[in-house]
């Protein structure tokens, strides 16, 4: 019988940390709790992390997405905020309504939102980096009037802002950002306006500047970078530009095995993997599996920070648990 032929050999560098923080996983837990306690069906307004397969794997639990309160009934079912937050009007109306509203926003979001009040209370105007349209942006802006932050999404954007009053500034930003152009956008922001007030470093979490930073080591050793990931999660697409800046010639976002377009990859020899933070390991291994087939890995690890951060649960579901 003829042998089969030898896989060519494939250096994997995994990046550490990469995949799940403490945020999303919080906020899974809390629909899986929710779902335990309460029973199906749990409405969560949008998605509760941005990757299909967690909000399929709870859809299949009986979780229904949302993307507007309208859509929940009142018949006591909960509903869920998910982890990018939410504007302000939207836990008034489910109040109103008498809905049972969990709020699964991350700590680390909901902190920025109180430190955009604290500027507003003090009377200052507020400039949000971050990008128009996503949640997260939308729910900080949400926090305060109309007119209260001003959305800067580029240098271009911070040369173009008036201000009502230049000596009373302040800054917060996204939490999910590139830590190297926010860092830049807030110095073209200190330059021009000296006297405006912002957080200690920036709001970008932990969990984003620690995965990017394992990308920054991994990138200019490896042929080619993986970031498994949704192509609407925010730091899954900043861990792909991080890695093509640090000098990888080829970077790509893949959610699944299933999708790897295998010509990316002709002539390689070495691959970085990483994962955004809303993406489940059993994905990373999925798409290890499907290497696998096709070449004989050889696997080591780079770590750039340790990790233990912990969030506990919205206290209803603390409540419920501590009850049981
Ligand atoms: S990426 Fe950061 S801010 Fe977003 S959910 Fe995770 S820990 Fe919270």
């Amino acid at each position: 019988m003829a042998e089969a032929p030898q896989k060519p050999l494939l250096r994997v560098v995994m990046c550490s940390p990469r995949g799940f923080c403490a945020g999303v996983v919080r906020a899974i837990e809390s629909v899986e709790r929710a779902l335990a306690i309460y029973g199906a069906p749990v409405y969560v307004r949008h998605e509760i992390v941005h990757n299909r397969y967690v909000v399929e794997s709870l859809k299949a639990k009986g979780a229904i997405f949302v993307e507007d309160l309208a859509e929940v009934p009142d018949d006591g079912a909960p509903v869920i905020f998910s982890a990018h937050g939410v504007p302000r009007s939207i836990p008034e109306e489910a109040a109103k309504r008498g809905l049972f509203a969990l709020d699964a926003t991350c700590p680390l979001v909901t902190k920025v939102h109180r430190e955009a009040e604290i500027h507003f209370r003090r009377g200052r105007e507020i400039v949000l980096i971050g990008h128009a349209g996503h949640p997260e942006v939308v729910g900080t802006m949400g926090q305060l009037p109309a007119g209260a932050i001003t959305l800067v999404q580029s240098l271009a954007d911070v040369e173009r802002f008036v201000p009502r009053d230049d000596g009373n500034l302040a800054y917060v930003t996204q939490t999910t950002l590139s830590v190297e152009d926010t860092g830049t956008m807030v110095e073209a922001l200190k330059a021009r306006f000296p006297n405006i007030v912002g957080p200690h470093k920036e709001d970008i979490c932990y969990a984003t500047t620690n995965r990017q930073a394992a990308v920054k080591r991994v990138a200019p050793i490896v042929d080619a970078m993986i970031v498994v990931g949704a192509p609407n999660s925010s730091n899954s697409q900043r861990l792909k530009e991080v890695a093509e800046r640090a000098g990888c010639p080829r970077a790509i976002l893949v959610q699944r095995g299933a999708d790897i377009d295998w010509g990316f990859f002709d002539g390689v020899t070495s691959i970085g993997v990483t994962a955004g933070a809303s993406a489940p390991e059993v994905l990373v291994e999925e798409v290890l599996g499907a290497f696998a087939d096709r070449y004989a890995l050889e696997i080591e690890t780079v770590s750039a920070a340790e990790e233990d951060m912990f969030f506990p649960l919205p206290r209803p579901l603390r409540e419920e648990q501590a009850a049981e």
